[in-house]
């Protein structure tokens, strides 16, 4: 849709130029930089900061040593591989032993300026501390993002994410570093947004891509159309993995009139780690910040690029917490290719689900995104559906519940074939299918839950 902002009529700006507000990139430098000088600053970053970890932090002292690596073991990028791993249930570890902060922090706590705080599982809420510094490379850093998705200093930005110590809350400042008009409207009632919207003629926003699409479908029931009575015509979703599956993403953009950009976070680290460019093919990573490595989860051994695995982090600049091969348990892919729009960064193509998101059905393994992106492209269908997973018989047997249209002709019978028989092609898994009226659904307003597993013991592979 809108590949041009408002600046686009006037004649075309320098690369290297970085006070037009028509510049085509927030740091031309850096975002265009070739593979090999984006792996020489990395490496550089990383010797500086694994050294900090290790000086300043008793975890990372205690734990190289038991591992037998030291910072200067690191000669490559690949050297990574000799470090210990991290996961959440480490980071809730430490700082359960030692509050607040945990001895992974690498910081006294008088620097810390700003801390926010995940819930996760447990319901133990765990914090991610910044310095002052930190926070000001991370407000930079979401402003080029912002940027690459074509946000501009003429933009109204609504920013309808949580503020109550969610790490999304702080990104809303990176839209008013590149000068954007910022309304801090937070998660208030669908019908106090849409009014928002409405009076303020917001041209942006961020929210979960199922929030968007209860929002848009709230505000066609009160007789707002957002395609002519609301201005947005930017969305940026993140918190879910529908942002990139681009039947879903497609379906927001109809409802809207509006361009949709996935985003994705980590509470552990930063609000938003990558975003999707104008040209919404992936997300440009945030490299100069946090190092990727995508891994097979049982081997530990790296992917080939563009191939499955689970992601792991390394912090690169972040003082306050530096996190050295966090495990973030989230399935992805990534390709290195330079984007059409010219930036070089690696670019996250999908996070395909959370390895504890993944159903494990008869030794097969199936994500949900997987039952979503055929469900979303299958206009007889609303788009809403649940999978219930139960064990029958000591069998594990699926049950994928979809909505059907207002209005739909055939039979029920034919649709749950078309949709059994799609499920079998793409995943090789056989499901039950149940065809549902419009509406039986409960509608997300937050993060929707789409998976009921009802088995007592799930096994994994
Ligand atoms: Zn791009």
């Amino acid at each position: 849709m809108n590949k041009h902002h408002p600046g686009a009529s006037f004649a075309p700006a320098s690369e290297h130029d970085t006070t037009s507000p028509d510049r085509p990139y927030w740091d031309p430098k850096l975002e265009t930089q070739s593979r090999a000088e984006w792996e020489a600053m990395k490496l550089a970053l990383m010797k500086d900061h694994l050294r900090h970890a290790y000086e300043n932090s008793p975890y990372y002292k205690k734990s190289f040593d038991e591992a037998g690596v030291g910072p200067d073991d690191l000669q490559t990028l690949e050297d990574l591989k000799k470090f210990p791993t991290i996961n959440k249930s480490v980071l809730r570890e430490r700082q359960e032993a030692l509050p607040l902060l945990g001895d992974i922090a690498a910081v006294p706590e008088e620097q810390v300026v700003y801390v926010s705080a995940s819930s996760g599982s447990t319901g133990v809420p765990t914090v991610s501390p910044f310095t002052a510094e930190d926070f000001d490379e991370w407000m930079d850093y979401e402003a080029r993002q912002f940027w690459s998705s074509g946000l501009r200093p003429t933009d109204r930005y609504a920013h309808s994410l949580n503020f109550s110590l969610f790490i999304g809350g702080p990104c809303v400042l990176g839209a008013q570093k590149i000068g954007a008009l910022s309304i801090h409207a937070g998660t208030v009632p669908s019908e106090r947004l849409l009014t928002m919207l409405k009076t303020f003629q917001a041209t942006a926003m961020w929210t979960t891509p199922s929030y968007a699409w209860y929002l848009g479908e709230t505000a066609l029931k009160e007789g707002i159309d957002p395609k002519t009575d609301l201005a947005i015509k930017k969305i940026f979703v993140a918190g879910e993995p529908g942002g990139s599956i681009p039947e879903t993403r497609q379906r927001i953009e109809e409802l809207w009139g509006a361009d949709v950009y996935d985003y994705y976070g980590l509470s552990d680290i930063f609000g938003a780690c990558a975003g999707m460019c104008e040209a919404k093919d992936g997300l440009h990573w945030a490299e100069d910040h946090i190092h990727v490595e995508v891994i097979d989860p049982e081997t530990g051994e790296h992917v080939p690029p563009g191939g499955r695995g689970e992601m792991v982090l390394t912090t690169l600049k972040k003082r306050a917490r530096p996190l050295v091969r966090f495990r973030t348990g989230d399935i992805v892919s990534f390709t290195e290719e330079t984007c059409s729009c010219g930036r070089t960064s690696q670019r996250l193509m999908g996070v395909h689900g959370r390895l504890d998101d993944m159903l494990v059905i008869r030794g097969v393994n199936i994500f949900p995104s997987d039952v979503e992106a055929i469900i979303r492209k299958d206009h007889d269908f609303t788009g809403e559906y649940r999978i219930v997973v139960e064990r029958v018989n000591h069998l594990d047997q699926i049950t994928v519940e979809a909505e059907k249209i207002v209005g739909f002709n055939g039979t029920d019978e034919e649709l749950a074939k078309r949709l059994k028989d799609h499920i079998k092609a793409v995943t090789g898994v056989g499901a039950r299918v149940s065809i549902l009226e419009a509406d039986s659904l409960p509608r997300a307003t937050h993060k929707a839950k789409r998976v009921e597993d009802r088995r007592e013991q799930v096994w994994t592979t």
